[in-house]
């Protein structure tokens, strides 16, 4: 056993440590996205061991009244330590530090490309129709796609309706940033050309895009944000594909055999959002791309 002398001379130089850390944050000596990387990559750091409220509370910028509602947000416990945060809180707090990092350097809203993906019928659709509702000022990727196009679909707004022919071109051209066949026949791909475009002139812009894609896009990028949607419960998934009416049953089949897979996708994403409310979670994902 550890003489207690011993153990609380070890308990003083910790507190000491986390106080120079705290205090190397006020001074803006190290910015706190640096702090917390090495809270989450060494776990017995003085930086792991400061308590989220105390690693806020130490950001230039942030008071005492802000902390609750940032904790909140971001669907984290006051009484958390850094280094013992879950892999989705730090997804999420990761996110939140980076867009405010980008925006203290840039005193301006900073550009993001926001990958929203999930499984099959977890409604991506639903949620980002009602961000392009709400949001009229966000931008969004239209994909390339040899598919049909459903009833009420417009070649240039939905997707870009292509031939087979057409398709090979994009990809041999290079002008596809990424693309996939998914559930087992048709070809989509998200053009390179308007993502730069709208990154390069400022403007954030989200891809509604499959879980490979998702993949593919943050090995191009690794700056893109994925952020993964679920549903609240599989039976919900399953009742949602089946009453939307627009595949036939052996559709239906195919893509619930995808979905069971891409479930197990979501610890590579770096945020994860519950689709049990639309508005909320179209909320949430644009909270992603503007706060600060
Ligand atoms: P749907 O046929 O229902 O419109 O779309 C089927 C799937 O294709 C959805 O999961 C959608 O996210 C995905 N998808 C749409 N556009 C792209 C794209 O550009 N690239 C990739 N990889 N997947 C896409």
């Amino acid at each position: 056993m550890r003489d207690p002398r011993e153990a609380s001379a070890i308990a003083v130089e910790r507190r000491r440590a986390r106080a120079a850390v705290k205090r190397t944050l006020e001074a803006g000596e190290r910015s706190a996205f640096s702090v917390a990387v090495h809270a989450w990559r060494e776990k017995d750091s003085a930086e792991a061991g400061l308590r989220v409220t105390e690693f806020l509370g130490s950001i230039p910028g942030i008071g005492e009244v802000k902390i609750p509602r940032i904790l909140n947000d971001l669907g984290i416990s006051p009484r958390k330590r850094l280094g013992a945060l879950g892999t989705r809180q730090i997804g999420t707090l990761k996110a939140w530090l980076e867009a405010r990092t980008s925006n203290d350097n840039h005193g301006d809203q900073r550009s993001r490309l926001v990958v929203v993906a999930g499984p099959t019928a977890v409604g991506k659709g639903t949620v980002v129709a009602r961000i392009r509702e709400r949001h009229p000022d966000v931008r969004f990727s239209v994909s390339a796609t040899t598919r049909p196009p459903r009833p009420g679909e417009t070649d240039g707004e939905h997707y870009f309706f292509v031939t087979d022919k057409e398709f090979d071109r994009l990809v041999e051209t290079d002008q596809m940033l990424e693309w996939a066949v998914v559930h087992g026949h048709n070809r989509y791909g998200t053009p390179r050309g308007p993502i730069l475009e709208a990154l390069d002139s400022g403007h954030s812009i989200i891809l509604e895009i499959d879980i490979q894609g998702a993949r593919n896009v943050k090995r191009a990028m690794p700056e893109a944000l994925l952020v993964f949607l679920v549903p609240p419960s599989w039976d919900e998934l399953v009742r949602r594909l089946q009453t939307r009416g627009t595949e036939n049953s052996e559709e239906q089949a195919r893509r619930l055999e995808t979905a069971k897979s891409e479930f197990d996708a979501q610890s590579e994403f770096d945020v994860t959002i519950v689709n049990d409310d639309v508005d909320a979670a179209a909320e949430a994902v644009v909270h992603l791309m503007t706060d600060n």
